[in-house]
């Protein structure tokens, strides 16, 4: 496994729509490793493909030590609202409050191509938007009703 460098708003790849995944190959499961390694260095809670350079429909989540790989994803199935905070390896130092489904259904396939859903509720729900977002081009804060002030940002990280 290898770390990827993480790209940062203002790199236009963020802004691009991704390819949909054809080939479930080691270069697949390559890419698929080294994002877990790099999300899980950076601490964060999900790592789109784009975000390290790679304009394909790959996501990967880590939340609660359970690693989601998500190849191809879309929502099938949404329901309620939660607002809350919300941010982005590739904006740092950025919040913004964001109102999200409280539950969301997606389909997608796995790293040999098997196609799965999965529910999730809250964080995992929020996750599931957030990325599936930057496959198309969409940075969260283009969604958020407002950013955070500094006053705010402090509190987060107090
Ligand atoms: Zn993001």
């Amino acid at each position: 496994m290898a770390l990827r460098n993480i790209v940062t708003e203002g790199d236009t790849i963020l802004e691009k729509k991704c390819h949909t995944v054809v080939k479930f190959d080691d270069k697949l499961a390559t890419l698929l490793d080294d994002m877990a390694e790099t999300l899980s260095l950076a601490g964060g809670v999900g790592l789109a493909a784009p975000q390290v350079g790679i304009l394909r429909r790959v996501v990967v989540i880590n939340i609660n030590d359970e690693l989601i790989e998500l190849i191809n994803p879309t929502i099938v199935e949404q329901s309620g609202e939660q607002e809350g905070s919300e941010g982005c390896l590739s904006c740092p130092g950025q919040w913004g409050i964001v109102v999200r489904p409280l539950n969301v259904t997606v389909k997608a396939q796995d790293r040999k191509g098997k196609v799965f859903t999965k529910s999730g509720t809250e964080l995992l729900a929020r996750c599931f938007c957030h990325e599936l977002d930057h496959l198309d081009g969409v940075i969260f804060k283009e969604r958020a009703k407002r950013m955070l002030n500094d006053q705010e940002l402090e509190e987060l990280y107090s």
